[in-house]
């Protein structure tokens, strides 16, 4: 059995078999004999009750479930479930987690939980007329909105503001766009957001003699961003032939080529959603409306750039932050209906979206740090070919301990292709 360590420090983890890491796992996250038995994939979702979530439902698609060790966020120490296909992923984020952890682990914030809905307004003649009339019953329609949904009024959220847009430019000529901004309290809120957004319409329509078109959420979540910012003392960082120094440096320079370049942008903030997406997804959360939210902030300015910011503080420590919009819930969509959702927000012990949202950017940060430092030193193949190498025995056809054997032969050819794979399983086969 692992060493015993208190947190999310389990010395030896990878190591331990399937069976060993769900009994640690038991101890440390108070979780029921049903949560360890849905992380395993033993139980977990049937098809019963996927028959229920979507349409034409015909089975089940199963992701590799895998816990980021060595997180502290906030100064608490967090079990991080990650659901991922990618080898080298939920190893990377452990590593950096580690890194991080002499320095305090991460430090991370979030807005108000604030969404919004968009109301798209037609056939209007006098732009900004309408804009006035619509601001001058502001006080009228959030109230009217405020009853909608009264568990979440209750729970201190409902609609906080109303904001009018005027659309100058655009292929059917100028239109005015209604935000209703929304406080959706712990949900990731669409399904909240589009009924108060249809709920108003009609109310915009008569106010405006206008046209309501389109009524939905926004995915651009700009109101709702999470921040996690991480120093990573220049002692931990010096590796192999590379020194602190350059290791620091490197990433930097790695760092500025996002910052100035969409063309890399586009891989680094990738890298970051590495570490994002599967936690969203562990949770049964929405990760295209994440990604959508995510890349369309990237863009703000108007040219597609980095979500993070890397650079050195007075003492020349690594210093790394992320921000972006995090629309993640613990209560609503597949968050409480799904099994391995249900017992992988418990194993995090979170009690709400601000929470998850918080430990979710500091996973992407950690993600973003790992690919940044093999990137700026040995190059990312290197640590990805042992893993990828396994993949590719496995989709080549080996099976138990050759899957092992096989890979380990791939690295040592630097081969790490089905192709090759697959003759060396017949040899071995002939061998027989
Ligand atoms: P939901 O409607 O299932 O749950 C939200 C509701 O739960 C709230 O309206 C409230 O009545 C209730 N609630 C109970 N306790 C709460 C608490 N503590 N905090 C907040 N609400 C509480 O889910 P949702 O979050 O409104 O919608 C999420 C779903 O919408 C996701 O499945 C997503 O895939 C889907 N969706 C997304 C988009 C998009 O992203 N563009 C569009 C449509 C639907």
């Amino acid at each position: 059995m692992a060493e015993k360590t208190s947190g999310s420090r389990i010395p030896g983890f990878y190591n331990l078999t399937l069976n060993q890491r769900l009994s640690e796992l038991a101890q440390r996250g108070e979780l029921s004999t049903e949560d360890v038995a849905a992380l395993s994939g033993r139980s977990g979702l049937t098809a019963e009750q996927a028959d229920h979530m979507i349409e034409n439902v015909v089975g089940l698609h199963a992701l590799p479930l895998g816990i980021a060790l060595n997180f502290i966020v906030n100064g608490r120490e967090v079990l991080v479930p990650m659901a991922i296909e990618e080898p080298s992923v939920v190893a990377g984020a452990s590593f950096m987690a580690k890194l991080a952890r002499a320095g305090g682990g991460f430090t991370a914030q979030s807005d108000p939980p604030e969404m919004i809905g968009q109301v798209q307004l037609l056939c209007i003649s006098n732009l900004p007329a309408a804009q006035q009339a619509i601001l001058d019953h502001k006080a009228q329609l959030l109230a009217d909105v405020s009853e909608l949904d009264p568990v979440l009024k209750r729970l201190g959220g409902g609609p906080r503001d109303l904001e009018v847009r005027v659309i100058e430019e655009s292929p059917i000529g100028p239109f005015l766009v209604v935000h209703l901004i929304y406080d959706v309290r712990d949900a990731m809120g669409a399904n909240a957001v589009n009924t108060a957004v249809e709920h108003l319409a009609p109310r915009l329509e008569s106010i405006t003699s206008g046209k309501a078109h389109l009524r939905i959420l926004s995915n651009l979540a700009d109101r709702r961003l999470a921040r996690a910012q991480c120093t990573i003392s220049l002692g931990q960082l010096a590796f192999g032939e590379y020194s602190a120094e350059d290791v620091r440096d490197g990433i930097i320079s790695a760092w500025a080529f996002a910052a100035t370049d969409p063309y890399r942008a586009a891989t680094h903030n990738k890298g970051i959603m590495n570490g994002v997406d599967p936690v969203v997804i562990a949770t049964g959360n929405d990760w295209r409306a994440i990604e959508a939210g995510a890349h369309a902030y990237a863009a703000r300015s108007g040219r597609y750039t980095s979500l993070s910011t890397w650079g050195q503080d007075g003492q020349g420590n690594l210093v790394g932050s992320l921000e972006m919009p995090m629309a993640v819930g613990i209560i609503g969509g597949a968050t409480q209906v799904h099994p391995v959702a249900r017992a992988s927000l418990k194993l995090m012990g979170v009690n709400s979206a601000a929470q998850l949202a918080e430990i979710i950017v500091s996973v992407g940060l950690a993600q973003n740090l790992a690919a940044l430092r093999a990137l700026a030193t040995e190059g990312i193949q290197r640590g990805h070919m042992t893993l990828h190498a396994r993949q590719v025995a496995i989709a080549a056809g080996a099976q138990g301990e050759l899957i092992e054997r096989l890979a380990a032969q791939l690295v040592v050819e630097k081969i790490v292709r089905v192709d090759r794979a697959k003759e060396i399983l017949d040899e071995w086969n002939k061998q027989k």
